[in-house]
C-alpha cells in the first residue's frame, strides 16, 4: 500500500494536494473477511453495506474503500465522484510488477473520482461522458476545445469507453492504458484539479 500512496503523491495534479488526502488501514480479522461477498459478475466483489456505513460514521464523511484483492486479477471502480462513497478494487495478482499495479491504481482511482476508460479495445463498452470522452467532435470541442492547440497533447483522437467513434483528448493516458503512460493528460488533469478545490 505504501508504494501505492508513493505514487499518488508524485501523480499530477495529486502532487500538490497530498496535505489533502488521508488514507487509514484497516485490517480485518480473518473471521471479518465475511464482509466481503464474491461474485462471478462485475464486480468481482461485493461489500456488506453495514461495514461501509460503519467506516462512515467513523470518519464522518464519504470515502474511497480501496480492496487490494491479492489473490484476484480483476480490478474495476465504479464511474464515481469525490463526494461520494465508492469502492476501487484492485487485483494484485494481474499486475506484472509494482510500477504496473500502481498505475493500475491511479487508473481505477481516476474513475472513482468521474473519469471514464479511454481504452477502444475493451470488453466491456461503458457510456461516455465529462470530461474525457465525447461521443461527437462537438461535443469534445465544448469540453477541451480551449486547450486543443495550448497543450501540444490535446486534440480529437478517435475512439474511447470501448467505440471506436468517440472522442478521447489524447493519444496515452493513465485513464487509457496504464502501462503505456505516465500522466493522466492535460484534460483529465484540469478536471481533477477542479474536483480536487472544493
Ligand atoms: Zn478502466
Amino acid at each position: 500500500m505504501v508504494f501505492l500512496i508513493q505514487r499518488l503523491k508524485k501523480a499530477s495534479p495529486f502532487e500538490k494536494f497530498s496535505d489533502r488526502i488521508g488514507f487509514y488501514y484497516i485490517d480485518l480479522k480473518k473471521e471479518e473477511r465475511l464482509i466481503f461477498k464474491e461474485s462471478p459478475n462485475f464486480p468481482p466483489l461485493g461489500v456488506r453495506r453495514d461495514f461501509l456505513d460503519s467506516i462512515r460514521n467513523y470518519l464522518k464523511f464519504d470515502y474511497k474503500l480501496i480492496i487490494i484483492d491479492a489473490l484476484g486479477s480483476v480490478s474495476c471502480a465504479e464511474v464515481s465522484s469525490i463526494d461520494k462513497l465508492s469502492l476501487i478494487i484492485l487485483g494484485k495478482a494481474g499486475f506484472k510488477d509494482k510500477g504496473s499495479f500502481a498505475k493500475g491504481f491511479l487508473h481505477e482511482l481516476g474513475h472513482s473520482l468521474g473519469l471514464r476508460d479511454e481504452c477502444v479495445d475493451y470488453s466491456r463498452p461503458s457510456p461516455a461522458g465529462e470530461p474525457n470522452c465525447a461521443t461527437n467532435k462537438e461535443e469534445a470541442q465544448k469540453w477541451w476545445g480551449d486547450l486543443v492547440g495550448k497543450s501540444p497533447e490535446v486534440n480529437y483522437i478517435r475512439g474511447c469507453c470501448g467505440n471506436k467513434n468517440y472522442i478521447r483528448p489524447t493519444i496515452a493516458s493513465l485513464m487509457n492504458d496504464p502501462d503505456k503512460a505516465e500522466d493522466f493528460g492535460p484534460v483529465n488533469e484540469r478536471y481533477l484539479r477542479e474536483v480536487l478545490i472544493p
